[in-house]
Order: C-alpha cells, then structure tokens, then sequence
C-alpha cells in the first residue's frame, strides 16, 4: 500500500493508473477507522481496480470547535488497517494541502440541507466542499458511502448531480458492535456507562421498527424519543422519519416511498446518529 501526503503526487500516480485502463474507487474518511470504514474499502476492492482511502479531518465541517479538537486522530493504526484489508493507496493530506486558501464556495443543497443533521449543525453540509475537493484530486468511478451518515449519502448524490461530476455513488449497510451500536470513531470517546448504555438507542429503533402499525408517525416518534430518553445517559437531539430519497418528513404510514427513522443522541457529550429503515 503506497501512502501519500501531498495531491500533485496522488494526482500523476492516479494518472497513471487511469492510462493503464484502471477503475478507481475512492473512500473518503476522517479516520479513526473501525471495521465500518472497512467494509467500505472491502466493498471497493471488489468493484474497482485500485482503491484510494483518504484520510482527512475536515475542520470546515465542524460548527464545534471543541468537537474537531475532540475528534481522533489515530493515522498510524489507521494505515495498518488498511494494509489488513489491501487498500492500494491512502491519502493522508494536511489541512494546508486540502485548503491552501480559503474555500469559499456555498452550495445550495435546497431541501434536504434543511432537515436533521442540516437543521441541527448549521454549515455542517458546506463539508461538502471538501468531498468535490477530494473528488477532483482522485476522479473515482465510484465513491463508497457508509448509510450511518444517511443525509450524507442524498447530499453527495446532489452535489455529484450539480457539479456534473461521473461518478457513481454507491451506499452501503451500516456495520455495527454486536450490541447493536452503529459503529463510529466517535465510540472510542464514550465513557464506560455510556457505553454501556449507547446500545439503547438501536434497540429502540428496532422495536420501533415494529410498533409502526400500532401507531401514527407522530406517535411513534415521541414514543421513540421518550424511549431513549428515559435512559439515563442519552439523551435525544432529533427523531425524524423521512422518505430515504427526497428526505422529505413522513407525515402518514400511507405516503409512497421506503421510510427511514433517523436519529442524532447525545450520549453525556458525546453526539452519536444512528438510523433504520422501515
Ligand atoms: P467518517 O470517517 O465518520 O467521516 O466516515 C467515513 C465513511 O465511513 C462515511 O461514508 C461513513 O458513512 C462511513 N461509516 C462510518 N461508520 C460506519 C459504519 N458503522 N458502517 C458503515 N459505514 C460507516
């Protein structure tokens, strides 16, 4: 696995490779990585010929500056991983490298910027930005997304739409601890009883799953939020229920459409998302 810091010598390597008749797939992470990230690069490995992992903390995506100082930063176990999973190349860029100047373009995602993780960290989607940075750097044939960070997925697919990039965006399944707990570099932050505790919050989403035909959206929503939060050490931020393509919030169990039930919990500091599709 080769391992590069800087974009001019990414850009001729994947030049290359691209003369050689290469398909590239491209994953871009913030590290810390865990078996979610993996299956990720696992899930490029069999689509393409060669996979890129990048490796970057994106500070524009943070609307809490004490949350980016928080986040982990653990590059060297970050590139063992990889090399377990036979990533062909990781791409650990600074932030200099990935800004040399300021960003400063806005995109208007319309709608779907306005619901959940859009409504609740404000700028959080401007992190867009560093995606369509990354992606004119790599220029994959494809770009692999965990659904953890389902609006993530319908932002990308937008701007890949707006930029009129040729790139195919493929979603996948969400990896979670035994206990049910989805999975994330934020886990690592939790102390022992919320730990203990975070598990809660799927185990509700599961049992909502199937409380659905004994109740309204609406009802079944409060039922959720107060489910977690009778729990101790979670406490909910958002519960939404939303059509998995347009975002839009499901007002009846009738309208068209697959229904996702996303939430974002504060476990003590810690803000974990999780959602289920019903
Ligand atoms: P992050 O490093 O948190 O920005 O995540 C990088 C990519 O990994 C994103 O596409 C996430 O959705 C994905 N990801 C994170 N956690 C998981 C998980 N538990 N299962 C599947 N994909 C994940």
């Amino acid at each position: 696995m080769q391992v590069l810091n800087t974009k001019n010598e990414l850009i001729s390597l994947l030049e290359n490779l691209r003369k050689e008749g290469k398909k590239i797939g491209f994953v871009p992470t913030m590290g810390a990585l865990h078996e979610g990230h993996l299956s990720l690069v696992k899930e490029s490995k069999h689509n393409s010929d060669i996979t890129v992992v990048s490796i970057f903390v994106n500070p524009t995506q943070f609307n809490d500056q004490e949350d980016l100082k928080r986040y982990p930063r653990t590059l060297d176990k970050d590139i063992e991983l990889l090399k377990t999973v036979d990533c062909d190349i990781a791409f650990a860029p600074s932030v200099e490298e990935i800004y040399p100047e300021p960003d400063t373009r806005k995109f208007d995602f319309g709608y779907i910027e306005t619901v959940m993780e859009g409504a609740k960290r404000p700028g959080h989607f401007n992190g867009g930005q560093v995606v369509s940075r990354l992606f004119d750097i790599v220029q994959p044939d494809k770009a692999f997304f965990g659904m953890k960070d389902f609006q993530q997925i319908a932002i990308i697919k937008n701007m890949v739409k707006q930029l009129k990039y040729n790139i195919e965006i493929i979603p996948c399944p969400i990896i979670r601890e035994e206990n049910g707990l989805a999975k994330s570099s934020r886990n690592t932050l939790l102390d022992e009883e919320y730990k203990k505790n975070a598990p809660h919050i799927y185990a509700t989403l599961k049992k909502a799953r199937n409380l659905a035909s004994q109740m309204n959206v609406s009802e079944l929503k409060k039922w959720i939020a107060d489910e977690i939060n009778n729990n101790p050490y979670l406490e909910t931020e958002y519960v939404e229920i939303v059509d998995d393509t347009t975002l839009k919030v499901v007002e009846n169990w009738s309208e068209e459409g697959t229904k996702v039930a996303c939430v974002a919990v504060y476990a003590g500091k810690i803000r974990l998302i999780d959602n289920i599709v019903f």
